[in-house]
């Protein structure tokens, strides 16, 4: 679970150069990390599974949802197959 954290060492990323940034922890110690930079179309995307452990950096499109939609992202692991679903958080008002 470093890859991401080397992206942004490497590339010299600050707050403003992301459009998505976040880190989750999940249910049975599992976690998901993810980083979009500004005006990319790809999702840099760092897990390990809550349901085998699997840990894994992969990447892919970034897509845009609708206001009403509670779930952000998801990844699917490549283990298991398990779906990890990233539910926006809420917007501070
Ligand atoms: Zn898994």
């Amino acid at each position: 679970m470093d890859k991401i954290a080397k992206l942004i060492i490497e590339k010299g990323l600050k707050p403003s150069d992301c459009d998505y940034h976040t880190m989750r922890l999940l249910d049975n110690n599992g976690k998901v990390r993810a980083l979009v930079i500004k005006g990319d179309s790809i999702a840099h995307i760092e897990y390990v599974c809550p349901k085998c452990r699997h840990s894994e950096y992969r990447t892919q499109p970034w897509k845009s949802v609708s206001k009403a939609a509670k779930i952000r992202f998801s990844v699917k692991c490549t283990k298991c197959g398990f779906d990890i679903k990233v539910e926006k958080l809420k917007a501070k008002k």
